[in-house]
C-alpha cells in the first residue's frame, strides 16, 4: 500500500493540531499516511527543503501562506484570488497550491444562520476566506482592521459588499450585525490576554464566530458568551478545511465531513 508522505510547514510549529487530524484521517479511510512537522526560519530555507522534499504535500502556515504562492507551478483559482495558499501537492515533479480555508469557513457556515449584514475583525487572509464564503449570501460585510490600508484592499476587490467601519462606531455595528467573526490573531496562545472587542451590550440572538481555537474559548467569545450570543471557535472550521486538503492529497474524502461531529451542540 502506498505511504503518503504530508506535513505541515510553518515558523513556530509545535502547538500544531494538524498531526492528530491527519492521522484521524487516515485511519478512518484505512489509507497509510505520515504527516510530520517542518519549521523553517526563513523562506529560503523552505524552498531549499521543498525542492528534495520528497513529500506528496503539505500544509502552509504562518508566516509562508502568501510569500510561498509566487514559487508553485500551478494555483487554483481560490488560492489566487486569496493571494495565499494553505495546501500545496506535490505531483509529477510539479507544485499546485489550493487554499483550503474557504471551504472550511463555507463548511462552518452551513451550520449557522446567515444574516444579511456581519461584522468581520480583521483583513488579512483568512478575512478573505471569510468573505468569498459569504459572498453570496450577504448583503454587507462590515471591516474593522487595524491598518485601515488593508482593510481598503478588501475593499477594492471585493466592491460594495464591504464597508469599512471605524473603531468609534463599532458599538453600533455589533448592535446591527447578527453574525460576527474574529479573523485576528488576537487572543491567540500565548497572548490569551488580548481581544478585537469586549462586548458590553445584550448579543442575545447574534452567533460570534472566532478562527482561534487556541484557546478553544478565548477573551472574544468569553465576552460574547457573557453577553447572550452563540459561540464558536475555529475548531470546525479548522477540521473540514483539513479534510479538504487530505482529499487533494489522497483522493480520498474523509466521511462526509457533515458527519465528522466537530460541531458544538446547538451548530448541527
Ligand atoms: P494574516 O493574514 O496575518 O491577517 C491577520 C489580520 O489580523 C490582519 O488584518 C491584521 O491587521 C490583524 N492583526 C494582526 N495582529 C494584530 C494586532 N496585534 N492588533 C490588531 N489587529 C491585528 O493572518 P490570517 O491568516 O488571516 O490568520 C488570522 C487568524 O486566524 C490566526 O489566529 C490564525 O491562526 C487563524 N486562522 C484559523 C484558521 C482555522 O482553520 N480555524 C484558518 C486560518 C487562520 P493588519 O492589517 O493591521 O496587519
Amino acid at each position: 500500500m502506498k505511504k503518503f508522505k504530508l506535513g505541515l510547514v510553518g515558523k513556530t510549529l509545535k502547538h500544531s493540531l494538524s498531526p492528530t487530524i491527519h492521522e484521524f484521517f487516515a485511519k478512518s479511510t484505512n489509507l497509510s499516511v505520515s504527516y510530520e512537522l517542518f519549521e523553517f526560519e526563513q523562506k529560503t530555507d523552505l524552498l531549499a527543503w521543498l525542492a528534495t522534499c520528497g513529500l506528496d504535500g503539505f500544509n502552509v502556515t504562518i508566516p509562508y501562506k502568501e510569500t510561498l504562492l509566487p514559487e508553485l507551478d500551478e494555483l487554483s483559482e481560490t488560492a489566487k484570488n486569496c493571494g495565499s495558499v494553505n495546501t500545496v501537492l506535490l505531483k509529477n515533479g510539479k507544485t499546485f497550491g489550493e487554499n483550503t480555508d474557504v471551504f472550511g469557513v463555507a463548511k462552518t457556515f452551513e451550520n449557522i444562520k446567515i444574516p444579511k449584514q456581519v461584522l468581520l475583525f480583521g483583513a488579512g487572509g483568512s478575512a478573505k476566506a471569510v468573505i468569498f464564503a459569504l459572498e453570496n449570501k450577504v448583503e454587507k460585510v462590515f471591516v474593522f482592521n487595524r491598518t485601515l490600508e488593508n482593510a481598503l484592499k478588501l475593499r477594492e476587490q471585493f466592491g460594495k459588499i464591504i464597508e469599512l467601519v471605524l473603531e468609534r462606531d463599532l458599538e453600533n455595528c455589533v448592535k446591527n450585525c447578527d453574525l460576527i467573526v474574529n479573523s485576528t490573531p488576537l487572543g491567540m496562545f500565548p497572548n490569551i490576554e488580548k481581544t478585537p472587542f469586549i462586548f458590553r451590550t445584550s448579543l442575545a440572538g447574534k452567533t460570534v464566530f472566532d478562527l482561534v481555537y487556541n484557546p478553544q474559548k478565548t477573551l472574544f467569545l468569553e465576552s460574547a458568551e457573557c453577553s447572550g450570543a452563540k459561540i464558536l471557535n475555529g475548531l470546525p472550521m479548522l477540521i473540514f478545511q483539513a479534510s479538504k486538503s487530505f482529499e487533494i492529497w489522497t483522493g480520498k474524502k474523509v466521511a462526509e465531513t457533515k458527519n465528522l461531529q466537530v460541531l458544538p451542540e446547538g451548530f448541527k
